[in-house]
């Protein structure tokens, strides 16, 4: 969007999640202001892009393994900008008739959302402006469209890392759960400091000082988000090693730490 106008709602003052992340996979919905902050990143870490990819393909694969074991109805809290494949595309590949509900904060997310719309005729796909910190909202729009007597995969993947313990990242994942069925599934993943402190801490501060809170977790915080859920195997691990036979490596994964974990768990 380099020397376009932004549409009014777009805030270009200061850097968001949402268009960073877009500026690492290669998009072109980001901001000079997202560039800048995404560069200072790059100059703490350059595995970030490869970091963003390795998420996305985690999404890819946990999708597929859910729709796989039988589940039709899917939650993405903090979808982002559109990126092919979207959930949608993967879950409907295996079950044209899943009914898949996204939901992101960002003005940006909802203004492409469109793209996140062209589901399958048998499926359906619906965008939700919402903020996850809010959890009866995302509930309640939620509910429009999915059956929650029926098992629902909330997926909450590379969004909890924004929301800090003051703003009770904990106890919302645990309202989310506790209104879905028996058989439902949390998906996560979710950046830390436990490999990488020194690097992780220097983000965390530039990101602060640009307005960005990232609330790194360590492997025994991020694993309480599954408290009350059974962990399908193998359990939190980093991103890239959860099921690596669902889909294909990421050029780059194996070449140094990828700062993150990610895990599925099943509600009993
Ligand atoms: N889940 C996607 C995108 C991750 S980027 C993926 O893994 O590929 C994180 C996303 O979370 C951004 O789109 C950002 O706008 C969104 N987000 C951050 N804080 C949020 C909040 N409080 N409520 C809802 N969405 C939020």
């Amino acid at each position: 969007m380099t020397g376009q106008q932004p549409p009014p709602t777009i805030d270009t003052s200061r850097p968001h999640p949402a268009r960073m992340y877009d500026w690492y996979l290669g998009g072109k919905d980001n901001y000079p202001v997202d560039e800048a902050m995404g560069r200072q990143m790059l100059a703490l870490d350059p595995r970030v892009p490869v970091m963003a990819r390795v998420n996305r393909a985690f999404m890819h694969r946990t999708t597929r393994w859910l729709a796989e074991h039988g589940v039709r109805q899917f939650l993405d809290v903090g979808t982002g900008i559109p990126t092919e494949p979207n959930l949608h595309r993967i879950a409907q590949e295996i079950a044209p008739e899943a009914r898949v509900v996204y939901c992101d904060n960002d003005p940006i997310v909802l203004a492409h959302a469109a793209a996140l719309l062209k589901g399958t005729d048998e499926g359906v796909t619906e965008y939700l402006q919402a903020d996850v910190r809010d959890p009866d909202a995302v509930l309640a729009g939620a509910r429009a469209t999915l059956d929650f007597d029926r098992p629902v995969a909330l997926s909450l993947i590379a969004l909890l890392h924004f929301v800090s313990d003051e703003d009770g990242a904990h106890e919302l994942v645990g309202r989310l759960l506790s209104q879905l069925p028996s058989g439902s599934y949390l998906v996560a993943s979710h950046a830390t400091a436990d490999f990488t402190p020194e690097e992780s801490r220097a983000a965390t501060e530039k990101l602060k000082a640009a307005g960005v809170t990232l609330a790194l977790r360590s492997r025994e915080e991020f694993t309480r988000f599954f408290d009350g859920l059974e962990l399908v195997e193998p359990g939190v691990e980093v991103p890239h090693l959860w099921h690596p036979e669902l889909g294909e490596p990421v050029p780059g994964q194996d070449d140094g730490v990828i700062p993150g974990y990610g895990a599925v768990g099943r509600k009993p």
